[in-house]
């Protein structure tokens, strides 16, 4: 039995990725259509991004709990936040890659968390977009 549904990007090649948990494990989707994107990686490389991946599961879960610990998904130094930094850092190598920065539902960021330096409109071909920090490669989803 089947659970979940692989929904697959068919976008043009050239948008950025996004290194973003999800349920599935792969921790990759298009900037542009917000789906499950396969880049080919080295190993080393995707084995890292699937623990954090399960990591992230792990903050993930406690902010939806509201366990005392749960900031953690909003704290530029936590563990999970630094890793995947570095992580989309690497991946940038390869694939130009941003890395989904949670933000609570109402939350209209104007500046990066991480530098505060003002967010940069990222344009999609829906009718949402997104904003991004072009020098720490943080991107968060622009509530209209
Ligand atoms: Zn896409
Ligand atoms: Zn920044």
């Amino acid at each position: 039995m089947q659970l979940f549904v692989e929904s697959r990007c068919s976008c043009y090649n050239q948008y950025p990725v996004v290194l973003q948990y999800n349920i599935l494990g792969s921790g990759i989707v298009c900037s542009n259509c917000n789906l499950l994107r396969y880049v080919k990686f080295p190993v080393a490389l995707m084995k890292k991004i699937s623990d954090w991946n399960v990591l992230y599961a792990k903050v993930y879960k406690k902010w939806l709990d509201e366990d005392k610990g749960y900031k953690e998904i909003f704290d530029v130094y936590s563990i999970v936040n630094r890793l995947g930094l570095e992580i989309v850092n690497e991946m940038g190598v390869f694939k130009k890659t941003y890395y989904w920065w949670h933000v609570d539902t109402m939350e209209k960021k104007e500046r990066c968390p991480v530098c505060n330096k003002k967010l940069i409109s990222l344009k999609n071909d829906y009718s949402t977009s997104h904003k991004v920090c072009k020098e720490c490669l943080v991107l968060v989803n622009d509530v209209e």
